[in-house]
């Protein structure tokens, strides 16, 4: 199996510097599989070694992907000077360097945001041309009828430019909440399709990217990590 140095492996998959987990080396407080390393020039192999930093164990696996529930009035970014973001609400045991949001939502969307540090997997979710589809709830300000349903499917002009088909179902109860569904990402787009109707969104909430849906015990704020297979269901 491949090895590598130690302090690149604990620097990849944590938040410190490789200079920090030098440090920490030698003061015995990085462990290879229980026994302290005090020597970063120690070879290790990511996938069988198990390392811990200050006793806590370290999440091995190459790249790391995320799932979080965004609540309203956090940014989608990785630096905000004055607001919080995305990736503040990121657990210290699940930060690692190079983690960003795979996509944006509004400040005042909440829902589904996938962190990650893989970003040819995020380039494959976010290409214009990948069409992963994302599924949204929106709250309207006026019911959505069946012209609507009409409209969306047959693509909206934004711009002058048509979007593609879009998927729109309300909701059988009560028509001023519906379900969007969308191959495409472009700036604000649920709220500019509606508005080009006149209709305003009061709430929006990501619900599913391709086909993972938003964990329903995930509180608005909680992020976690996806399993292997949660992963594979995106795209
Ligand atoms: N469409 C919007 O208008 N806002 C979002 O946050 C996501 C999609």
């Amino acid at each position: 199996a491949e090895t590598e140095r130690l302090d690149k492996v604990v620097a990849s998959r944590t938040a410190l510097s490789r200079r920090e987990v030098r440090r920490l080396a030698s003061r015995g407080q990085v462990t290879v599989n229980g026994l302290p390393e005090r020597s970063c020039e120690r070879r290790v192999d990511p996938d069988t070694d198990e390392i811990a930093v200050a006793g806590r164990p370290l999440e091995m696996g190459r790249h790391a992907y995320l799932m979080l529930n965004k609540p309203r009035g956090v940014v989608c970014a990785t630096h905000d000077d004055k607001l919080p973001t995305v990736l503040d609400l990121v657990p210290e045991e699940l930060r690692r360097s190079g983690l960003f949001p795979a996509g944006r939502l509004d400040k005042d969307t909440e829902g589904f945001v996938l962190i990650t540090d893989d970003g040819e997997f995020a380039h494959r979710i976010l290409a214009p041309r990948s069409h992963v589809p994302k599924t949204y709830t929106a709250r309207l300000d006026r019911p959505a009828g069946p012209e609507l349903v009409e409209a969306f499917a047959a693509g909206v002009v934004l711009d002058g430019r048509t979007c593609m088909p879009a998927l729109l179902a309300p909701d059988p109860d009560d028509s001023r909440t519906a379900r969007v569904v969308l191959r495409q990402g472009m700036y604000h787009q649920v709220k500019r399709m509606f508005g080009a109707y006149g209709i305003t969104v009061t709430a929006l909430r990501r619900d599913a990217i391709g086909g993972l849906a938003l964990d329903p015990n995930l509180e608005p704020g909680k992020c976690r990590k996806l399993s292997k297979i949660e992963v594979e269901r995106i795209l």
